[in-house]
């Protein structure tokens, strides 16, 4: 610094040598701040130095003076005046802070002494004619950081200011609306207070969905607030981009901020460009001097230097002579400046300096100097380059390839942190205690970011979100707690407008988890009774009944139901009606068991009846086989339901969802009527029907009797309970249709990475791999049995009741054939005077010997075999003669009898209901 030091020693030397034959002496006032001081070229300067010119000030000489006391200035500037009265006072160098140098502007102002400035003036502050400021002109500034701000294509911003000053010099970035009048285009404000605690506004910006900051400040003060910007989490942000007006704020060490940081600031030289680096090497002593550091103020106080000697140079090319000044603040009298010091200065032309490659003035202030748009993690080469000349554009001098590097340079570096909930498959935690950080989880969700993050070339960490629930994955990215949320996310309207969604990974719609109907317990043998009622089957018997006897007094009634018992005789005077109750009830049974009866009513009102009952058969048949399979296979549920308007429509079965999630967005701001219905019902319920995870639903749906809950799920997870469990059905179809997607802030700078990740993914078919690996070959769930709808075989123990009945049946037909037989054996021991047990041996004898198919009318309990075997042998032989001649005589078409035989059926009749008396009589 000592060499900056000499360099304006020597300069100002050099300058006052040019003035005069016989070293003429010179003098410069260098009026300084505090931190100003090494601001010094003295040695490096030497060369500029015509040898005729003497420079009285010496290193030593430079002055000091407060930034913001007014009086102390002007008093020191005063003395200073006085005590060069006699001097040749070439020019004065004045100080950075605005109060010095207004103060020390106006008194050069008031004496005629030209005044060059190196430090930003506010608008407000008014041009003087003595004054030359080599900081860029305010106005212009702004016009430059505006059209540097919108080539960033920012679409909303924060100002973070700490005083009026730097507002002045962003209103023209202010003004800026993008062009894309979609676009949010938001400008927010906050000031920051110098010195005091920022963490409370620097909150609020970490909250705002605002991702880009423009921090107007004094480069000293850049570090402390971005110490506390790490404080409240907004540095570890990846979405957020810096820009940092300060014209030094390339000066600062950001190694520990910025590794990933996008900072980005404005530069007035840039130290690679040649004409710096010839001026820069001559002046400056560059292995202690860092080219890339140089301030501002250095470089602009070696440019007034250099504009110095330059204007001394053409002073002596014109052979004009600087006279002693002789001045005072206290006396009226100005200098008469008959050279115009101020204006040859405005009219040198410097082609080689180093705040760009020309210095030029109008009205006072410097207009033409070019910003150099750098970021800060690579600061040699600019991205952008802004021109006075051209103020309306701006020079992008990075191609798209570059900025892609540069911003995955930046990604590598990051490491993002994905927030995520647990739930099977998506994510589920190790139980293994010392599993660590991303070793703690698997499922889906951590396939899908580890191939993510190997196309993307990107590091990550899950964190598990409070309270495990969607809402919240959503509040970490909205508060950037988070850079992605990876779980079961729904896309939703509501949440597009506070987070940003990758392309879809996953496409669902909600459905309906319910039971399955259970099969039917092994045991009911009788399950082919249900597809009847108890009722109706008591009202089907009794009206068979009914019928029977209705049918009975209307044959009674009916004069063609009476027939002649003996065809054969016209003269009978006897009219036999075959039909009985027991009769007519046989034939009931033989309709509705669909066999039919051999003996059928003639008469009109008897068929009437009969065809009624057939039909009334006919539809009780259809009905029961229509319905018996079903009814073998499953026990009926209470209410089945099998979509959503069935749902609705009932009142039996609860539905209800899980709360906080999209389900519920979806019910709750559906305007569906039914829907709508259906989310006031679910509201109403009590006790609730909501709950506040999946599995949680799974369950109840599991544990609930008789399917009495129904849930609302996602059709995604409904696939994988159903993968898992055989109890549960998916009803009807979808409510609507949807996808998940990575959620992630908004305005992201990652999400086109991300999406084009998902496409690589999806392309490969690697994503429905996973899909298949979690849904399908992870599933643990036992095998489902055969859906027994589908089986062919009725087992046993559905119908073994069939067996039963027909036993029953077969029991009461024994039991009343033994009361019959007993009744019979009592009526013949009365008629044939003999003892009942006697009969009843007799007949037992006989029945017992099954292979003796004749029987005689009486018995005869005192025959011997013999005679009992010549007996039958007796009958037989008639019984052969007999049908040898009827048959012979029904070959020959003769009647055995008379003209009016019965017909075949009637004789049938007579023969059966003799046979009904087990008695073959032989005559
Ligand atoms: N996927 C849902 C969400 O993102 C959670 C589950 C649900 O609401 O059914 O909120």
């Amino acid at each position: 610094m000592v060499i900056g030091n000499y360099f304006v020693y020597l300069l100002l030397l050099a300058v006052s040598g040019c003035l005069c034959q016989h070293k003429n002496q010179i003098r410069i006032g260098v009026f300084f701040n505090a931190d100003q001081k090494n601001i010094t070229y003295w040695d490096a300067i030497k060369e500029l130095l015509p040898e005729t010119v003497e420079l009285v000030t010496s290193p030593n000489e430079i002055e000091i003076v407060p930034e913001n006391d007014a009086f102390s200035t002007q008093k020191q500037f005063c003395n200073f005046i006085q005590k060069t009265k006699n001097e040749r006072l070439m020019a004065v160098i004045g100080p950075k802070s605005l109060t010095a140098s207004t103060m020390i502007e106006s008194i050069c102002e008031h004496l005629a002494v030209p005044y060059i400035s190196t430090s930003p003036k506010p608008p407000s502050v008014k041009e003087t004619p003595y004054s030359i400021s080599l900081y860029p002109e305010f106005r212009m500034l702004s016009k430059a950081l505006a059209k540097i701000v919108e080539s960033f294509d920012w679409t909303s911003f924060i100002i973070l200011y700490e005083d009026e000053e730097g507002l002045l010099k962003l209103q023209d970035v202010m003004k800026l609306t993008h062009k894309n009048k979609e676009a949010k285009n938001e400008h927010k404000f906050f000031k920051l207070i110098i010195g005091g605690d920022n963490r409370q506004a620097l909150k609020m910006v970490r909250n705002s969905n605002i991702n880009w900051i423009i921090l107007d400040c004094h480069v000293d003060r850049i570090a402390s607030y971005f110490e506390e910007a790490r404080n409240v989490d907004l540095l570890s942000d990846l979405s957020r981009s810096f820009f940092l007006t300060s014209l030094d704020a390339h000066t600062m060490d950001y190694t520990q901020f910025i590794k990933e940081l996008n900072i980005t600031t404005i530069r007035l030289f840039n130290p690679a460009h040649p004409v710096f680096n010839r001026v820069a090497s001559r002046y400056f002593d560059s292995p202690k001097i860092s080219l890339n550091n140089i301030t501002v103020e250095q470089a602009l106080v070696l440019d007034a230097m250099l504009l110095i000697g330059e204007t001394v140079n053409q002073l002596k090319a014109q052979n004009k002579y600087l006279s002693p000044r002789r001045i005072s603040c206290h006396s009226n009298s100005r200098y008469q400046d008959s050279l115009s010091i101020i204006q040859e200065m405005q009219e040198v032309q410097l082609n080689e300096v180093l705040t760009g490659s020309k210095l030029s003035f109008a009205s006072g202030s410097r207009d033409e100097f070019t910003l150099q748009v750098i970021e800060l993690n690579s600061k040699d080469s600019p991205i952008a380059i802004w021109n006075s000349e051209d103020p309306d554009n701006i020079e992008l001098t990075r191609n798209e390839t570059e900025r892609e590097a540069e911003f995955k340079r930046r990604i590598a570096e990051h490491n993002f942190i994905v927030s995520s909930r647990i739930l099977e498959p998506y994510l589920m935690e190790d139980p293994n205690p010392d599993a660590y950080k991303n070793a703690k989880y698997y499922g889906y969700c951590m396939d899908l970011m580890t191939e993510i993050s190997k196309i993307a070339n990107l590091s990550f960490e899950f964190r598990i979100t409070k309270d495990n629930s969607p809402a919240n994955v959503v509040n970490d990215l909205v508060e950037r707690r988070a850079d992605l949320g990876i779980m079961d996310f729904t896309i939703t309207p509501q949440r597009r407008e506070v987070i940003d969604f990758s392309l879809s990974f996953m496409k669902l719609g909600i459905g309906i988890l319910h039971q399955k109907p259970i099969p039917e317990e092994s045991n009911n043998k009788y399950a082919f009774m249900r597809p009847i009622s108890w009722t109706v089957w008591f009202y089907i018997w009794t009206l068979s009944l009914i019928n029977s006897i209705t049918m009975f007094f209307v044959a009674r009634m009916a004069p063609a139901e009476w027939e002649n018992p003996k065809p054969w005789d016209p003269e009978s005077k006897e009219l036999e009606n075959i039909w009985t109750v027991k009769n007519f009830l046989w034939l009931c049974l033989g309709s509705i068991t669909a066999q039919g009866c051999d003996i059928l009513p003639k008469s009109v009102p008897a068929r009437v009846i009969g065809g009624s009952w057939w039909f009334f058969a006919l539809i009780i048949i259809s009905s029961y086989t229509a319905n018996l399979a079903a009814f073998l296979t499953y026990e009926k549920q209470d209410v089945v339901i099998d979509s959503v308007e069935e749902l609705a429509a009932q009142s039996k079965i609860k539905y209800g969802l899980m709360s906080k999630g999209s389900t519920e967005q979806f019910f709750s701001s559906s305007n569906d009527s039914l829907y709508g219905r259906l989310w006031n019902n679910m509201k109403n319920e009590k006790p609730s029907v909501f709950e506040t995870d999946n599995p949680s639903g799974v369950e109840r749906v599991k544990v609930t009797k008789k399917g009495l809950y129904a849930f609302f799920m996602e059709s995604t997870g409904i696939e994988y309970e159903l993968g898992k469990s055989c109890n549960l059905r998916k009803i009807g179809g979808l409510l609507d249709s949807k996808s998940y997607g990575i959620g992630m802030p908004l305005n992201a700078p990652y999400r086109n990475m991300i999406n084009h990740a998902i496409l690589t993914l999806q392309e490969s078919g690697k994503l429905q791999q996973i899909k298949n690996k979690w849904w399908k070959e992870m599933v643990r769930g036992e095998p489902c049995p055969e859906d027994p709808k589908q089986s062919a075989s009725l087992a046993l123990s559905n119908v073994g009741g069939i067996f039963d009945v027909l036993g029953i049946g077969i029991g009461i037909a024994y039991a009343i054939a033994v009361i019959e037989f007993l009744w019979n054996v009592r009526q013949l021991s009365i008629e044939e005077h003999l003892s009942y047990m006697e009969t009843l041996k007799c007949e037992i004898k006989f029945a017992c010997n099954i292979f003796q198919k004749k029987k005689r009318a009486k018995p005869v309990p005192s025959e011997s075999s013999s005679s009992k075997s010549s007996l039958s042998d007796q009958h037989e032989k008639i019984s052969i003669a007999r049908s040898i001649f009827s048959k012979s005589a029904s070959l020959l078409n003769l009647s055995t009898h008379d003209e009016h035989r019965p017909d075949a059926s009637q004789v049938r009749q007579r023969s059966r209901s003799k046979v009904s008396n087990n008695h073959l009589r032989v005559s």
